[in-house]
């Protein structure tokens, strides 16, 4: 018997649960590309996306995954050859660096491990010795949602700017966006980009790269800008519809703005709140369990936790196993372990993450957690009991 039948739940750190609503404004027959509702849509959707971001910057907008993202940032602010220094806490800042090196940029990266944010100090002293100003821009991801850390991006700008170093502040936001307090004009960030598959709430296929004017700068002074990921079309609402960045993603658009409805009906702060509130319930949980077991956070201070995700160490197999039965016993996937592989368990097996980012709410967290305590149960891996009790008084506020 399995008891999985029912509306499944993917509680991954994206692709996210994609709302009703937004299905519903995707399911439509293919709209007129060249005049009428869907060009006309275009400048209230860059204004809503900066809200989101909170910049008044421009917004770029492409047909990719967050791998797209992380090219354009790269494609039009740093040329072959020269040198980008690169903040690593989790394995997607690193697969960011492995795609710079791809384009013959050189890149020094200050590693701090998978579970703790910047040595403030180290990054101050790596650009002081950088005296010539080789560093064209600052590489840092706001939520590596591998190691589920949190970084703070106004002391990089603090450094930055007491340096007088001119290097671009570039934050990947994937994870964190529309999830995590994020505030790219008040921080001093120069760029930062999102996909559409995480707090978004869209299906994955659209990025977003939001620059600032010193950006653009940067941009407007390359000798050349690859044709795909140059911003410039992409950036003004008319020509992107248009002529210079080929076929709009009609459908994704329709979804987009059915998003940003619901983000602007909820608000900014209020959505950082709920998934502040959401996040403490599942650290309440898995604290609460790990007091009799073997379950431990991967982020000790709650301080450098990420409110999108969360990554779990078990030890192996019990990670895979609990997967497993979660999925097939109780209709709810959660995410696998990321970067954290060791000689002993080289799969990983022993990590798994809970997403609960962008259209998550309370019954859906505690039945997430419901499920996980019983598959704790039913597979015999020792733990305390109680750990749904302990998340109802976060949500409860007890
Ligand atoms: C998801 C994610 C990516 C990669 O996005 P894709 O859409 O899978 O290409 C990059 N960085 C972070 C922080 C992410 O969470």
């Amino acid at each position: 018997m399995s008891l999985a039948s029912g509306r499944t739940y993917l509680a991954i750190p994206g692709p996210s649960v994609v709302p009703d609503a937004v299905l519903r404004a995707m399911h439509r027959a293919s709209p007129n590309i060249y005049e009428g509702e869907l060009p006309d849509m275009m400048p209230g959707l860059t204004a809503d996306l900066k809200k989101v971001a909170r910049t008044d910057a421009h917004v770029a907008i492409y047909i990719c995954n967050g791998h797209g993202t992380w090219e354009a940032s790269l494609a039009n602010t740093v040329a072959p050859g020269e040198k980008v220094l690169l903040l690593s806490t989790g394995f997607f800042a690193k697969a960011w660096g492995w795609m710079a090196e791809a384009r013959g940029i050189e890149v020094d990266v200050l590693e701090f491990g998978n579970g703790n944010t910047f040595d403030l100090e180290q990054v101050a002293d790596a650009l002081k010795a950088d005296k010539g100003h080789a560093y064209k821009a600052v590489l840092a991801v706001h939520v590596d949602t591998s190691s589920s850390n949190r970084n703070a991006f106004a002391p990089l700008r603090d450094i930055l700017d007491d340096l007088a170093h001119p290097a671009l502040l570039i934050a990947d936001c994937i994870a964190s966006m529309g999830c995590d307090r994020f505030e790219m004009d008040a921080w001093g960030v120069d760029i930062a980009i999102t996909g559409s598959q995480k707090g978004l709430m869209l299906p994955p296929g659209c990025g977003f790269v939001f620059f600032n004017d010193k950006a653009a700068a940067a941009r407007d002074a390359l000798n050349r800008v690859s044709g795909y990921w140059d911003w410039k079309p992409r950036a003004n609402p008319e020509a992107f519809y248009q002529y210079f960045s080929g076929t709009a993603p009609t459908h994704h658009l329709y979804g987009l703005r059915t998003a940003l409805d619901m983000i602007h009906e909820e608000g900014m702060e209020a959505i950082w709140q709920r998934h502040e509130t959401l996040a403490g319930a599942v650290w309440a949980a898995c604290e609460h369990w790990g007091q009799d077991g073997p379950l431990t956070l991967n982020i000790q201070n709650p301080e450098l936790r990420s409110r999108a995700v969360t990554a779990l160490a078990i030890g192996k197999p019990h990670g895979a196993a609990l997967r497993e039965w979660c999925a097939s016993q109780a209709g709810v996937t959660l995410g696998i372990g990321l970067g954290m592989a060791t000689e002993d368990d080289p799969n990983s097996e022993g990590f798994f993450r809970f997403g609960h980012m962008g259209h998550v709410n309370a019954h859906m967290i505690l039945g997430l957690l419901g499920s996980v305590e019983a598959g704790l149960g039913a597979l015999g891996i020792p733990h305390k009991p109680g750990g749904v009790t302990a998340a109802a008084q976060v949500i409860s506020g007890v």
